[in-house]
């Protein structure tokens, strides 16, 4: 992963808004919308979440996957001092539930971001899983993140983006989930989010109420829209 830090003063006008929000990242440096126009155009803006924001030295945070093809990606790889974005945003936030006995949240390295500012955000007194699914051991670091009552749980899913989320759910399926109304957040590659979310929902019977599952790419898929919630699956 790669972490930037935006400033500028265009920035005193961004609004924090809590945790697992989104923001657009605009590659073409005009308007995204301009050069998605066409038929099979392709959109140039990419959706990320905003990390760390500081007010007063107006500086944004943003943390990228590295993987390879795409705009974002690409960008991120050879992103320099001195260079320019334009970042929409930010879009609505994950709620966090304050009565919750316990949360587990479960993301690939896209996801970290989001984990991390939902971390942030739990009442000191709530017991967190975290379930990390990273290409391999070079990719675990500590988080930065405040809350202590934590156990993050790495796990490993090799090299080929064929296997994402299969460490994942494996994990998610053999996890004994606490006694209490939890709550459970997954974020990750939109067909692993499907299984973990048919899992959780037809075979766990865990209330839809208290889960929240997104996908944040898909595999083989460009610019996979923001809005999957997987609510094609029970
Ligand atoms: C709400 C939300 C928040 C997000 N926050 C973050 C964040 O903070 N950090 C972050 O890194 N990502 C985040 N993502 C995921 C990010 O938007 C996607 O990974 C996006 O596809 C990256 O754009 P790109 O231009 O690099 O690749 P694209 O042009 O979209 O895709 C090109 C190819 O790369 C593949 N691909 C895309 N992402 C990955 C990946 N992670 N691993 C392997 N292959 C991939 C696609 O399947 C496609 O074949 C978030 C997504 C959502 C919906």
């Amino acid at each position: 992963m790669v972490r930037v830090t935006f400033t500028g003063d265009e920035l005193s006008g961004f609004g924090w808004n809590g945790p697992a929000a989104h923001i657009k990242l605009i590659f073409d440096g005009t308007d995204g919308r301009a050069a998605a126009a066409g038929p099979g155009a392709r959109s140039s803006m990419r959706t990320y979440t905003p990390r760390r924001f500081d007010a007063t030295a107006r500086e944004l945070d943003v943390e990228f996957v590295i993987h390879g093809e795409g705009p974002a990606s690409a960008w991120a790889e050879q992103a320099a001092v001195g260079q320019q974005l334009t970042i929409a945003g930010p879009g609505r936030s994950y709620a966090v539930d304050p009565e919750a006995d316990w949360y587990v949240l479960a993301g690939d390295d896209t996801a970290i971001p989001a984990i991390c500012t939902i971390l942030d955000a739990l009442p000191p007194s709530v017991k967190a899983v975290a379930l990390i699914e990273v290409v391999d051991a070079a990719e675990e670091h500590a988080l930065e993140t405040r809350s202590a009552n934590t156990e993050i749980r790495w796990l490993q899913r090799g090299t080929d983006p064929r296997h994402a989320g299969r460490e994942l759910e494996t994990a998610v399926r053999r996890m004994e989930l606490p006694s209490g109304a939890g709550r459970i957040y997954v974020a990750c590659e939109a067909e692993a989010m499907r299984r973990i979310r048919r899992h959780l929902v037809t075979e766990r019977a865990f209330p839809r109420e208290r889960l929240v599952t997104r996908g944040y790419w898909r595999l083989g898929e460009t610019d996979h829209p923001d809005r999957d919630y997987g609510e094609d699956i029970a």
